[in-house]
């Protein structure tokens, strides 16, 4: 059983490695299906880590703006808004609202 204390020590945890500098792939944005699959694919072989999914999620503590639209957690059709969560299984990882990943789909 996963608690709210858990989720926040993730968030944190997450929050303070994308701070400290972490370089993610923001780009590309995964807008075709092609671009998906590379990048569950790549999620899917890597270590699973908090990091390595950040990373190949290409994370951001900021919204990104994308072809006219303002990609942020709290738009994408994967975000939970009582729990601030991605469920995308790939990623399944506590967020925040304005954060966004190279995967949001509205
Ligand atoms: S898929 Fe990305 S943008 Fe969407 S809720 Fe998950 S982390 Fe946020």
């Amino acid at each position: 059983m996963v608690s709210d204390d858990d989720d926040d020590a993730i968030r944190t945890q997450a929050e303070k490695l994308l701070k400290d500098g972490l370089e993610t792939q923001v780009f590309p944005r995964a807008d075709d299906q092609e671009t998906v699959l590379k990048i569950i694919g790549d999620l899917k072989v890597s270590d699973g880590s908090l990091t390595q999914r950040l990373v190949i999620g290409g994370f951001t503590l900021v919204p990104v703006e994308h072809g006219d639209i303002e990609q942020a957690c709290e738009t994408c059709m994967y975000y939970l808004v009582h729990r601030r969560y991605c469920e995308l299984p790939e990623l399944d990882l506590p967020v925040e609202e304005e954060w966004s990943c190279n995967l949001w789909r509205i």
